[in-house]
């Protein structure tokens, strides 16, 4: 075979192989054996010398040409190759609008929450604002300004959550001066009730005073179907001129209609408080037997939703408001324990334990 025919043989050879390189991956391997180092047309190029001198310039002439024509063969064939290969791809890496999409869960107030917002607005809708005071507080104005002596058995470290105090003195006789202490009015206190908030707002403000106080309390009890260590409270202060107790009355009847509906029945039963005199006790008539009583109402007919008093006039002593001039009522009722009979919420634990199950029925 002569030189010339060598040559024509290669090309060829080089051509289909590009033609036929059905992929990228294919094609490189055409590349390595044309074009590489080692290549069939590298090789051709070093054989050039041994040609005789009259043949060498024209056969290199050729040659140029078919190696030029042989790249652009090449380069065509790769960028066709490359776009088939995208086509392919966005096919298979398509996304399916047919496909059902992936949904996320909504959250939702929690029962407690939305029934708080609830009383709050019934209380607005009558001129009440709201007011919130610390989850920490003072003994003082937790107990002593609501007529709380300090040897009342609240106060004491069964029924009350006392933050100590931590940067207070270390040494042999901590212990003892923390007893000491504790009788103190400075002594700090997680509150049990919000009534405290009653004794700032009166501080601050003259009458007349129509304020609502939500908030979270806290009590040295052990979970249980009808306890709970922590739980929430809305207390009501009214003081202006010439309230009387048909005025608590009145409102209290207003706020059970608009909770619990026109045709449950309201009373009143004298009771005990620190800081109200007179007090009472207020129970609705039962939702389930309608008054004539059935196990949810223990028989009698009635539930127990909240406490509420004239306030008493020792309270009005602590903030320097004359009740020569002023009087008023205050009530505090437990969220939780509404939730339980509005709803029929056989434990008050399944508020605290978030699980959804029970929570998305509400
Ligand atoms: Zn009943």
């Amino acid at each position: 075979m002569s030189q010339i025919e060598r040559i024509a043989v290669v090309f060829a050879a080089a051509r289909s192989g590009i033609a036929a390189a059905a992929n990228s991956a294919e094609l490189e391997q055409v590349r390595v054996a044309v074009f590489g180092k080692k290549g069939s047309l590298s090789t051709l190029l070093r054989q050039m010398g041994a040609l005789p001198k009259e043949q060498r310039a024209e056969i290199g002439r050729s040659m140029n040409t078919a190696r030029d024509e042989l790249e652009a063969a090449f380069e065509a064939r790769a960028a066709a190759l490359k776009h088939a290969e995208l086509e392919a791809s966005l096919a298979t890496g398509a996304v399916d609008v047919t496909l059902p999409g992936r949904s996320f869960t909504l959250g939702s107030q929690h029962l407690i929450s939305r029934l708080t917002a609830e009383i709050v607005e019934v209380f607005r809708g009558i001129g009440y604002s709201v007011v919130e005071g610390t989850e920490i507080d003072t003994a003082y104005y937790n107990f002593t300004a609501l007529n709380t002596p300090a040897d009342h058995p609240s106060r004491s470290l069964q029924d009350t959550f006392f933050v100590h105090d931590r940067f207070g003195e270390a040494g042999a006789n901590a212990a003892v001066e923390k007893t000491v202490a504790l009788k103190g009015e400075s002594d700090v206190v997680l509150r049990t009730q919000t009534s405290g908030v009653q004794v700032h707002v009166m501080e601050r403000q003259r009458p007349p005073i129509y304020i609502l106080a939500p908030g979270r309390v806290y009590r040295r009890d052990v979970a249980d179907p009808t306890h709970l260590p922590q739980f929430t409270q809305i207390e009501g202060l009214v003081v202006d001129k010439g309230i009387t107790f048909g005025d608590l009355k009145g409102t209290l009847e207003y706020f059970c209609e608009q909770v619990f509906g026109a045709d449950r029945k309201t009373r009143f039963r004298p009771h005990f408080f620190p800081f109200t005199e007179p007090s009472a006790e207020v129970d609705v008539s039962c939702g389930i037997c309608g008054g004539a009583g059935c196990r949810s109402c223990g028989g009698t007919g009635w539930l127990e939703i909240l406490g509420c008093g004239m306030v008493d006039p020792n309270v009005y002593g602590f903030v320097g408001i004359d009740p020569e001039v002023y009087s008023g009522f205050a009530f505090g009722l437990g969220v939780e324990r509404i939730a339980c009979l509005k709803y029929n919420v056989p434990d008050l634990r399944l508020l605290l334990e978030g699980d959804m199950r029970f929570l998305r029925q509400f």
